[in-house]
């Protein structure tokens, strides 16, 4: 008898090394995902240059100080919205911003 490792052994590891590979690669995917996500944080997406918070009527907005792009988060705009539609057109939320930059 020759002690060799029958092909369903074959077979067996070298499906198991499949998974393997294919478990490292999720994980791999998964790292890139998370540094790529890291490295875009409070990034502007037009341009890439790093946002700066500023206030305008307890409203947080990010603006880009490179290419003058504001980013709103979520429920901002409505939040601006109502302010705005409080104080009618003339004072509102969007005539203080402009106000600012002027
Ligand atoms: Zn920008």
């Amino acid at each position: 008898m020759v002690d060799k490792p029958s092909k369903n052994e074959d077979e067996y590891f070298g499906k198991q090394n499949l998974e393997i590979i294919h478990e490292m690669r999720l994980k791999l995917d998964a790292e890139r995902r998370n540094a790529e996500r890291k490295a875009h944080h409070n990034k502007c997406p037009r341009c890439g240059a790093d946002l700066k918070e500023q206030h305008a009527e307890h409203v947080k907005i990010d603006e880009c100080p490179e290419c003058g792009g504001i980013w709103l988060d979520k429920g901002e705009l409505d939040q601006l919205g109502r302010v705005n539609r409080a104080r009618g057109a003339s004072g509102g939320v969007l005539t203080s911003l402009f106000r600012r930059r002027g």
